[in-house]
């Protein structure tokens, strides 16, 4: 059963597509023709087919880079500009030998046209699809090139190489969507303003070098002034500011974390100072190079404000000694120019800390010596459209490449990383990653007491138990702050007539639309469709219908209500505050309201996963979370993983406070139908490692991931019926693709050509339609990573060339290591 006989690490070498292969080093960093390779044209016209990326997002099977001329041979990595159609657009030269132009050089266009029926082909040019087979389009020049920006280096481009081919998607569309926004929107000299902005902003005296047309090849960044010289002046201790004295626990991570090589799992307890070992080694790793740069990587936008003023206090030193540039945000609430900004920050060595979402992993980071995630086991590192890349995963690619240190955190690790981070009974192997356990939290800090109620004791309807009314009272009245949590925003999750059972279902989607109170509105959460609430009802013009199920909004107004005349110590009425995607739409607002609850002004948040996580709430000892059933019978295996971190989590917000905490026992309370879950269980005594192991005996005994590989393909389509058919269509060529793989490789004897992928019927997707669009998908499991990465690869020719015959299908995506099944 065990896959680990198979290679199946992310970073093997071997799912590298074949055709990336040729990025070897020394053909990267120089030009990709010589001289002579042209030399059959026109000496007065000697030009240079050079290979171009840009965004064609299609599959990775048909789109490779286009072809281009240039006067001058050019460093893979360069920035240009090239016309594509009507337009001209940003293109990043790509390695990759370009066979003997033949003059007048011409190719045809067959690729492209096959191509545009396939999945996102509208954006499609037919353009000059690569090069070597050519006989009919003349090649068209490189527009421009872009000055000042140095060549995006090797490891970059293997990078997004990787990522393109793992996630089989074009490599164009990987490496573009890989570049900041404006980068793609401006021209050369827009750019070239921005360049002149960002040198300037960044203290650095630009020694004024003359700008040479030609990129050079000397290595990047020793150009346009864009280098950090290091200052002798700084020793590694002056970039610290602040001083605490760490914990046993602290010092034995940091102490291993030096020892070792490789990725760390650091299994802590929320409050255990994990962000300060973080920023310890961050501190050790810049002292130790003064090039070096770190990327510190979070799972939410909304918590990387927090996260950049502790970095920005703690290295205050750095900020001094090298301008404000020196710590860079990357995450995309940020604006395309501030976006632009950092990326150049980065680029140009001058961001010497990086904090970023995931988008940030694949930042430009020339002289990367240290990546952190933290809170690795959060969904929101998996992109969920385009290119449904993992940027967990693509760190543990990325610091292997470049050989550095990658640090996983968290207090529920991902079962993935959790397992490879355990001893393999049996096993000589080490395992892959190296486990830290911080267990305690700091000072005096409990976990909170989890106090479960079980539901089926309460009166029908029940929303808040006496037991936990009364202890919310309780709190507020001793100036405690309270969090209360329910995953469903909205008044109610559905307008309900009692007469003839009428209820607000969307009519775009297999979903109902939210009644929302404050602006009296019914919306879809899926299509965005939004309605006023109908006086009466729609299908027996009953004028009582009323909402049915709880969500937020009714939360709030439920407890002002029950907690009416409820005091805080000073006699001041008790207020009530929610977070939710509907109370933070506003830029700015969520910021502000995160303030009030620090601030002590708010007694009582309610709100939705949203403040369950990262935030340092120090005044809560009371944390409820009202119906957390539905995600135990979910059909996604990952759902009970994802509650009981949500939930561990949630129970992190209290008792934060070491000062406070001693004196007053903080409380996690549940309110469940089924207190003996073992879920609840284990959450009652904060057994994360009994959980994980008995989740991991069901995945194992499943034949589920870690144990096992999955792809989605999903299809969207008019009918269901459309959208299954040319699935199952696609599924009967199976055989056939693995018949050829292994005809392919008749020669090899590698272990994993024996591997069957299984493929699993087609279903309709759990949200089945989303606006008047049917959704189905279908699975598919191997037992060797490697396998997997080639079927999908052939698999993909298949599926492209049966859409044309499906002409109900809209698009169809492949997901690899999906996180929601
Ligand atoms: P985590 O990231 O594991 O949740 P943090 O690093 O945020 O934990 O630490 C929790 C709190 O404890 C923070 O307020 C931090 O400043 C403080 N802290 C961390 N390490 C120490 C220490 N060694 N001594 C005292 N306080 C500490
Ligand atoms: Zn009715
Ligand atoms: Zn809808």
């Amino acid at each position: 059963m065990g896959s680990e006989k198979y290679d199946d690490s992310l970073n093997c070498q071997q799912s590298y597509p074949q055709k990336h292969k040729i990025l070897e080093n020394q053909r990267l960093k120089r030009h990709i023709a010589t001289p002579n390779q042209a030399s059959n044209l026109n000496p007065q016209t000697l030009t240079y087919p050079i290979n171009v990326l840009v965004n064609l997002p299609v599959h990775a099977n048909i789109s490779g880079p286009l072809t281009y001329l240039h006067e001058t041979s050019l460093e893979a990595g360069t920035l240009v500009r090239v016309p594509f159609g009507k337009t001209e657009v940003l293109g990043v030269v790509w390695v990759g030998v370009v066979e003997k132009p033949k003059a007048p050089q011409t190719h045809n266009s067959e690729a492209s046209e096959k191509g545009a029926k396939g999945e996102v082909r509208e954006e499609n040019d037919p353009a000059q699809q690569s090069a070597q087979k050519s006989p009919s389009i003349v090649l068209k020049h490189i527009s421009s090139v872009i000055e000042g920006i140095p060549a995006l280096n090797p490891q970059w481009l293997e990078l997004v190489g990787f990522a393109a081919g793992y996630y089989q998607r074009s490599l164009g569309e990987m490496a573009l969507q890989a570049l900041p926004p404006q980068l793609r929107d401006l021209d050369a000299t827009q750019i070239a303003r921005r360049l002149k902005k960002s040198q300037s902003k960044s203290q650095h005296k630009t020694h004024n070098s003359a700008p040479d047309n030609l990129p050079s090849l000397s290595p990047a960044f020793n150009r346009e002034g864009l280098q950090i010289k290091p200052t002798a002046t700084k020793a590694p201790s002056a970039l610290i500011e602040n001083h605490h004295d760490l914990t046993h626990e602290q010092l034995n991570a940091l102490e291993v974390i030096e020892r070792q090589t490789g990725a760390f799992l650091i299994f802590g307890n929320t409050g255990s100072g994990k962000t300060e070992v973080y920023m310890r080694r961050v501190q050790a790793t810049l002292a130790a190079d003064p090039k070096a740069q770190v990327l510190v990587m979070v799972p939410e936008i909304n918590l990387t404000p927090q996260l950049e003023e502790r970095f920005k206090t703690r290295f205050a030193g750095l900020l001094n000694a090298h301008g404000s540039s020196a710590i860079v945000c990357m995450h995309s609430a940020m604006t395309p120019a501030q976006r632009l900004q950092s990326w150049l920050a980065a680029h140009s060595a001058v961001a010497r800390i990086i904090l970023g979402t995931r988008m940030a992993i694949f930042a430009s980071l020339p002289h990367l010596k240290l990546i952190v995630v933290d809170e690795e086991h959060d969904p929101s590192y998996k992109q969920q459209e385009g290119a449904r890349y993992s940027a967990r995963d693509l760190a543990i690619y990325r610091a292997k490449q470049l050989g550095i240190k990658v640090i996983l955190g968290s207090a529920t690790p991902s079962l993935e990383s959790w397992h490879h981070a355990q001893t393999t009974p049996g096993s000589a192997q080490p395992p892959r990653y190296h486990l830290i356990n911080m267990p305690s939290r700091i000072g005096q800090a409990q976990m909170p007491k989890v106090q479960i109620i079980d539901l089926n004791l309460q009166p029908r309807g029940t929303v808040f138990s006496n037991q936990l009314l009364e202890a919310i009272k309780d709190r507020v009245q001793r100036d405690e702050q309270v969090l209360i949590l329910l995953n469903r925003r909205g008044y109610a999750p559905v307008l309900h007539c009692r007469d003839c059972d009428w209820k607000s279902a969307c009519l775009h989607c297999s979903a109902f639309r939210v009644f929302h109170k404050v602006d009296r509105t019914l919306r879809c959460h899926h299509c965005g469709v939004v309605e006023r609430v109908p006086r009466h009802c729609p299908s027996c013009g009953n004028a009582d219908i009323s909402p049915l199920g709880k969500g937020t909004e009714q939360l709030e107004e439920l407890l002002a209500e029950l907690l009416q005349g409820v005091r805080q110590p000073n006699g001041q009425a008790m207020n009530i505050l929610r977070i939710d995607a509907d109370s933070t739409r506003l830029k700015g607002s969520l910021n502000h309201q995160l303030a009030q609850v620090h601030s002590g002004e708010v007694n009582i948040l309610v709100g939705t996963q949203m403040i369950a996580k990262g935030h340092d709430f120090r005044k809560i000892t009371l944390v409820a979370a009202l119906y957390p059933d539905a995600a135990l019978f979910s059909s996604d295996f990952r759902a009970p993983e994802r509650l009981f971190s949500l939930l561990l989590q949630a129970a992190g917000r209290a008792g934060r406070d070491a000062l406070l905490a001693p004196t007053r026992q903080s409380e996690m309370w549940i309110q469940t139908q089924y207190p003996d879950h073992p879920l609840f269980q284990a959450l009652r005594h904060y057994d994360y490692t009994a959980f994980a192991t008995q989740q991991l005996l069901e995945r194992e005994q499943g034949y589920l991931p870690p144990f096992s590989f999955q792809a989605l393909i999903r299809a969207d389509a008019r009918s269901q019926s459309d959208a299954q058919l040319f699935l199952n269509s696609a599924r009967e060529h199976a055989e056939q693709v693995l018949l050829d793989i292994r005809s392919q490789r008749a020669n090899s004897k590698a272990s994993w050509l024996s591997v069957e992928p299984t493929l699993y019927p087609a279903i309709p997707m759990t949200l089945q339609r989303i606006a008047n669009i049917e959704r189905a998908q279908m699975l598919i499991e191997c037992g060797s990573r490697l396998m997997m990465q080639e079927f999908l690869k052939h698999f993909q020719g298949r599926l492209q060339a049966l859409q044309p015959q499906f002409k109900g299908v809209v698009r169809w995506v492949v997901d690899v290591d999906p996180l929601t099944i």
